[in-house]
């Protein structure tokens, strides 16, 4: 199988080499970051696109997506997989999805999870929308790149599966960032409260595997000055795109949504651009009420 990987940026590059690591014959294409020296570089998209059994994009927005796939699907063998692993809107996914069809191409969504470190070691959970076939050709593929491959049924629902994850993800590490806050300020210790809600109902990811605060549980960006990890700016992208979801299936996320504006004034307005999105926990702890 020769596999074809476009958008070589933070996650491509790492998922592009785990495949090389494997054996596969992987060839790479970005407009802009050069190729790694150890992934053959393809001239073009279209030139990568003829040579590939499975082109995978790592790409960021749905509008790019959209571009490049319009530009390869003309040129895929007929029962070639499109899989694209990018984070982008479901309504894009499920526009490919037609388009790959109609050229006799098997297309697969297959957003990730686990950043950057969990490209890197191998170790991303895939979200994955797609005929079985396509899902059953893909998973040698899933099992390199990532630990755990979840087949969420038709085209768009691991971009849902994605967008529904963190948006819980967002508006938990937010609740966890302003107990911690409030704990503060009223006089908890913050290893003491880690000890208590980490083992009691409150526990969650964000708490007990990414604690927001410096030095206290597992090492998480918070022990690096906020330096992500996951970024508040791709908290933010991931959160807009599920309030984009919501108001397309009238869907009511009153938390998704205050979650979204909250991340959207930390990164637009305030200091949050380029932090981890736990960089929430300092960000409550300058602030005071403002409905007193
Ligand atoms: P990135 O910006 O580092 O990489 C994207 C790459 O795509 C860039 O190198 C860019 O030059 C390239 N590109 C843009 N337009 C192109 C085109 N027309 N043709 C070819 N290449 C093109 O982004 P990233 O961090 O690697 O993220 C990629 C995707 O993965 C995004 O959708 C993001 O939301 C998602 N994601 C990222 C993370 C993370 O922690 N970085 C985690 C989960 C999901």
């Amino acid at each position: 199988m020769k596999i074809g990987v476009i958008g070589l940026g933070n996650m491509g590059v790492p998922m592009a080499r785990n495949l090389v690591l494997a054996g596969y014959e992987v060839r790479g294409f970005d407009i802009v970051s050069p190729c790694p020296k150890d992934i053959k570089a393809a001239k073009s998209a279209v030139e990568l696109s003829t040579l590939s059994d499975v082109v995978i994009m790592m790409l960021p927005s749905g509008s790019i997506v959209k571009e490049v796939a319009d530009e390869i699907l003309p040129n895929m063998a007929k029962g070639s997989i499109l899989l694209d692993c990018s984070t982008i809107d479901v309504e894009s996914t499920r526009l490919v999805a037609e388009t790959a069809t109609n050229y006799g191409v098997l297309m697969a969504d297959a957003p990730v999870s686990g950043g950057v470190s969990g490209a890197v070691a191998g170790t991303l959970t895939f979200m994955v929308g797609g005929s079985a076939e396509a899902f059953s050709t893909l998973k040698p593929l899933f099992d390199i790149m990532g630990q755990k491959a979840v087949h969420c049924g038709d085209s768009g629902n691991g971009q849902a599966a994605k967008i529904c994850n963190n948006m819980i993800l967002g508006a938990t590490m937010i609740v966890t960032c302003e107990a911690f806050a409030l704990a503060d300020k009223l006089g908890l210790d913050r290893e003491k409260m880690y000890d208590v809600v980490s083992t009691s109902s409150g526990y969650s990811w964000s708490m007990n595997a990414y604690c927001p605060a410096p030095d206290i549980g597992p090492i998480s960006p918070a022990d690096n000055d906020y330096k992500p990890g996951f970024s508040a700016d791709l908290m933010l992208k991931d959160l807009r795109l599920s309030q984009q979801a919501a108001k397309a299936v009238d869907a009511d996320t009153p938390l998704g949504m205050h979650a979204t504006s909250l991340y959207k004034t930390f990164v637009e307005i305030e200091d949050g651009q380029g932090k981890d999105f736990s960089a929430m926990l300092p960000r409550f702890s300058k602030k005071t009420r403002t409905d007193t």
